[in-house]
């Protein structure tokens, strides 16, 4: 029997992420090999299948899968801090099969609209390698350092460092800038330097008023105890803070949200980081509240564009088509560069092998995002449904 079967499709997406006609794949062994368009190659079996697009699959760039019980727990138009508080508080009170499960049904939902890849964050240990052995998840995991003043800061870099000796399979990396130590900054900077970061970075105007010690993160601080003056951080810019650490010089940088970066900000990214990655949560920012007024500067910077979700607790699902239907709707950024974004821009800077990528048949569906976003569940191409 040939083990090489080529499907020939209605519609693709080009390496260039743009929908053309007649599409090819030769699939091996469950595994697309090659692909192309037009005339297939001829010395394989031929499948036709149902009309529809096809689609190499998407990358969330920004999920806290841990989080996907926190569903409807957050009203809409809670402010940055309420969120947190809310998520404090309900963190000790979770069932841990109860959080498992909400997790595995989250992938799922994201698998069938064509979402295969995340770099997730987890808080906790225990989820961490919950995630390194469940079979749906695939991509990046981050082990989040969070706390703010000592001892919770040393106490966290104690049990990350403990995880890390016996499993170096994850990324520990810090919250953001009033969420991790400068003491759990430099952990970081010296475990995962050559590796990858994943850092929220100028999510709401709070963060602007945090640096000039005022506002209402300062206050959730106060709230929780922990807020203190870090010398590393007086007169410095969010930017130049994490400059002055290192903590920009990574291999790899998932700069997260940027939506009340100013135009100093972007210009500083751009001379210190221009290969960094920024990672779009749209639907996350509007739930809390959040207007980005910076789309034309980001548009212009050397910043890669990726796009993520965040958690359920602020946004309804982790697909990234919904993601992108919902961004598409604010009419700022192109249907084109949204998928090249969610496709081979991700692919490339998170160095995902090509042989990794399933490739999803939205049957039914026509040629562009709309039309995917509510055509129904996807199947993978190549594999036993
Ligand atoms: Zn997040």
């Amino acid at each position: 029997m040939n083990i090489f079967e080529v499907l020939v499709g209605e519609w693709g997406l080009t390496r260039d992420a743009e929908f053309r006609a007649d599409p090819w794949y030769i699939v091996a062994d469950k595994e697309i090999v090659d692909s192309g368009f037009g005339r297939p190659p001829k010395q394989f079996m031929t499948r036709r299948l149902p009309s529809g697009v096809i689609v190499p699959g998407f990358v969330n760039a920004h999920s806290h899968i841990e989080l996907s019980c926190m569903r409807d727990l957050v009203p809409h138009g809670s402010h940055l801090t309420e969120m947190g508080g809310i998520i404090q508080k309900n963190r000790g009170a979770l069932d841990d099969l109860d959080i498992r499960q909400a997790a595995v049904a989250a992938i799922r939902r994201a698998k069938d609209e064509g979402t295969f890849f995340f770099c997730d964050i987890s808080n906790s240990t225990e989820f961490i390698r919950f995630l390194r052995d469940l079979p749906s998840f695939a991509g990046n995991r981050y082990l989040e350092l969070l706390g703010f003043s000592s001892p919770r800061d040393v106490e966290r870099i104690a049990k990350v460092r403990a995880l890390l000796d016996v499993d170096a399979t994850f990324y520990p990396t810090v919250h953001s800038v009033y969420g991790s130590s400068p003491l759990q900054m430099r952990f970081v900077r010296e475990k995962a330097r050559h590796t990858s970061v994943s850092i929220h970075l100028l999510e709401s105007p709070a963060e602007i008023e945090f640096q000039y010690g005022r506002g209402a993160i300062v206050e959730f601080l106060q709230n929780i105890g922990q807020n203190v003056k870090h010398p590393e951080m007086k007169d410095r810019s969010a930017v130049d803070y994490l400059h002055s650490l290192g903590m920009l010089s990574f291999k790899k940088l998932l700069l997260v949200h940027l939506s009340a970066a100013r135009t100093e900000d972007i210009d500083m990214l751009n001379e210190y980081v221009p290969h960094a990655a920024w990672v779009i949560c749209h639907r996350s920012n509007r739930h809390l509240g959040i207007e980005r007024s910076n789309w034309a500067s980001l548009h212009q910077a050397s910043l890669k564009m990726l796009i993520g979700t965040d958690s359920l607790a602020t946004s309804p699902d982790l697909s990234v088509l919904q993601e992108m239907r919902a961004i598409l709707g604010e009419g700022k950024i192109s249907e084109h560069d949204l998928l090249r974004a969610a496709t081979w821009d991700a692919y490339e800077y998170l160095e995902i092998p090509m042989n990794q990528i399933p490739y999803f048949l939205f049957a039914g569906a026509k040629p562009n995002i709309e039309s995917l976003s509510t055509s129904g569940p996807a199947t993978i191409l190549g594999r036993a449904p």
